[in-house]
């Protein structure tokens, strides 16, 4: 019987670029963004100049993380304590915790077998707030030029949760850029890896002027590449707190070759989920995600349904699977396992029962697809995971 041997949470070191230029950030020591010898250009500020530039947007804030980013974004365009945000059911913590942490409540809004969120129930709870936070969980992309109508016919800002869907693009437009404000994570498990850190672009002064003020930026604006001109923070520079989350220059130092990188990077993560896609296609019971032509996705995780299988039966899948070394992550199960979670995890929130959004993410199996693994590594995966979703099923 295969075993497969590898680790699903082993990222590709940093590229030696990245390293060089850590190396000169350390042995200079000026890590803090605002520590600029005469003439220098800090290595966060180049940063910032840079992904504007490649995401195509006017603005680009570098944060301290992913969660950050979504916080700051919020308070940005004015999110007030009380106030309900919308947001994916199905997403990570960081999200509803972004939401919570503002002192506003998440609303949630259901998921679709394709794993997006639900336009029906979106359109059915869309008058509760002003803002969407929409989550491209897993990468997945809903119908983003439906969603911009939607939005706008109901008064909706959509801040982008797009950690998983850096250089990703729906119909042409990258990910980040259909909405009002793009969120970025630069964690470990992410598109890029600097540890933590997060990166914010948006084609709005006032709102990035206020996101540069909330990050701690004193009064050194000025000193940034990619931030609004001085006269937008005229009027708002001695009204807005300042709730310290910058980024480091160490950190950006290791994350600008890897934004070069990140289209290549993208192609060989696409590499790794057709393999998986191919070795599990027409498995009984399983049933993988249909992704639409428009939705040009990186896929650095993968994803298949166990629709209305009984719990038991998933468990003894993934008892079977991790027995032969393919860690699967079970979504849905009642209790939360590490990074896995519902909505119903977020007791705070006071999450409304959404029976059809359940069916569903009880039956999502995930899994990460990290570049450490080679396309004979994913069809070895695949192959488990066929044999032993078939064995389980044919049992009952
Ligand atoms: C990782 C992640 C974030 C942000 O995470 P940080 O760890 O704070 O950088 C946001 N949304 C989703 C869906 C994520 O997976």
């Amino acid at each position: 019987m295969d075993i497969f041997t590898g680790s699903f949470t082993q990222q590709e070191p940093i590229p030696d670029e990245g390293i060089e230029a850590a190396l000169a950030v350390l042995r200079h020591g000026r890590l803090h963004r605002y520590n600029e010898a005469p003439g220098e250009i800090a290595e966060t500020a180049a940063l910032e100049e840079e992904f504007a530039a490649q995401m195509g947007a006017k603005y680009c804030l570098a944060v301290a993380s992913g969660g950050y980013a979504l916080a700051t974004a919020l308070r940005a365009v004015g999110v007030k304590p009380g106030d309900r945000v919308l947001t994916n059911a199905f997403t990570l913590a960081p999200v509803p915790g972004a939401i919570a942490s503002v002192g506003a409540k998440p609303v949630f809004v259901g998921v679709t077998e394709d794993l997006v969120i639900d336009f029906d129930d979106l359109l059915a709870k869309a008058d509760q707030a002003d803002v969407l936070m929409l989550s491209h969980m897993r990468g997945h992309i809903c119908d983003m030029d439906a969603l911009v109508r939607l939005a706008c016919d109901n008064g909706l800002k959509i801040i982008e949760d797009c950690a998983h869907t850096m250089g990703a693009s729906w119909n042409g437009t990258l990910s980040g850029r259909h909405g009002m404000i793009g969120c970025y994570s630069c964690q470990t498990y992410k598109h890029v890896n600097s540890g933590e850190g997060g990166l914010i672009v948006s084609d709005n002064a006032e709102v990035m002027a206020h996101a540069t003020m909330l990050t701690g930026s004193y009064m050194l604006y000025g000193r940034h590449r990619a931030a609004p001109p001085p006269e937008a923070f005229e009027d708002i520079r001695l009204d807005t707190p300042n709730i310290s989350g910058r980024m480091d220059n160490l950190r950006a130092a290791i994350l600008r070759p890897q934004l070069k990188a990140l289209d290549a990077q993208g192609a060989r993560w696409n590499e790794r989920y057709e393999v998986m896609d191919a070795g599990l296609a027409d498995t009984p019971g399983l049933k993988l995600i249909e992704r639409p032509e428009a939705e040009d996705f990186i896929a650095s995780s993968h994803q298949f349904l166990l629709l209305d299988w009984a719990d038991d039966a998933i468990r003894e899948v993934v008892r079977r699977c991790g027995a032969r070394g393919v860690e699967l992550k079970w979504f849905g199960a009642p209790e939360p396992v590490a990074f896995t979670s519902t909505y119903h995890s977020w007791r705070y929130a006071e999450p409304e029962a959404m029976p059809a959004s359940d069916r569903i993410l009880r039956a999502v199996m995930d899994m990460r697809l990290p570049l450490t693994f080679s396309l004979e590594n994913c069809a070895l995966i695949a192959r488990i995971i066929r044999e032993e979703v078939s064995a389980v099923y044919q049992q009952g």
